[in-house]
């Protein structure tokens, strides 16, 4: 792993930096590499392009938007644990939770954690059936979601899980700004406000135009929402 260009990249966002946080990055690399030889987990890229498009744009969030101290947060199709694991090696106060639909990856991030000695609550489901289970429902502050679905669809799958006074944040790049109506709408939906886009941008690579589009969830999400697992896909609230 490039361990240099990852913290020259997190200092360049303000974000911290000593050894346990090297410590782990380096260790989560590993643990992606050995996997990745036997299961289909995340894209081959060079070092520094992982670095980068992994790590660095996973916890740019932070330097961008309020997480709370101890709150409450969900990664919502984390595959690998993006952004999620990344988020909880710079801030161990989260209280994460990481979901997926694939147990694959489940038990791959179960073993992750271990291995990094870091605590999260890992989840096997669909987020249509979670968003219906009184436990996962309107339990969280924050929700994360990156490279799951288009905003219309994303909505549904993220907001039923936010507290009222919480948020969802996606990760998108510069498709999502033609996402952003159907985001608005699904949001109305489902008792969200979506807020301007922020721009985010990754250090070394101002070629890319990321974007982090924040929901804020103003009142309670319809009982009916989220709808059962495959609709939100087949036919999005927008
Ligand atoms: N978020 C990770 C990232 O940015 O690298 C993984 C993205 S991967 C393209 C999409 C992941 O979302 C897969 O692991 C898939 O199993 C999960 N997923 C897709 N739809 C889902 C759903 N409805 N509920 C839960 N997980 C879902």
């Amino acid at each position: 792993m490039n361990t240099e260009r990852l913290k020259k990249g997190l200092l360049n966002l303000q974000l911290p930096w000593d050894r346990q946080i090297a410590l782990r990055f380096e260790r989560f690399h590993d643990i992606l590499d050995e996997y990745n030889r036997q299961m289909d987990l995340t894209a081959v890229l060079d070092e520094d392009e992982r670095v980068d498009r992994h790590d660095l744009d996973s916890v740019a969030a932070l330097a961008l938007t309020g997480f709370p101290e101890g709150a409450e947060i969900i990664d919502v199709g984390t595959g690998a644990g993006f952004p999620g694991i990344p988020l909880l090696i710079l801030r161990p106060d989260l209280q994460l939770t990481l979901l997926d639909a694939q147990q694959k990856r489940c038990a791959f991030l179960r073993e992750a954690l271990t291995r990094l000695e870091l605590t999260a609550r890992v989840v096997h489901a669909r987020a249509e059936d979670a968003g219906q289970w009184p436990e996962l429902r309107e339990q969280f502050d924050v929700v994360v979601s990156r490279a799951v679905a288009t905003m219309g669809v994303l909505q549904e799958l993220m907001l039923p899980l936010a507290r009222t006074g919480g948020k969802s944040i996606a990760w998108k790049g510069p498709k999502g700004l033609e996402e952003l109506e159907s985001a608005r709408r699904a949001a109305f939906l489902l008792g969200g406000h979506l807020l301007d886009p922020v721009s985010v941008q990754i250090p070394g690579r101002p070629d890319w135009s990321h974007l982090l589009l924040i929901t804020e969830k103003i009142r309670p999400t319809p009982a009916k929402y989220p709808r059962k697992a495959g609709l939100p896909g087949k036919k999005p609230l927008a």
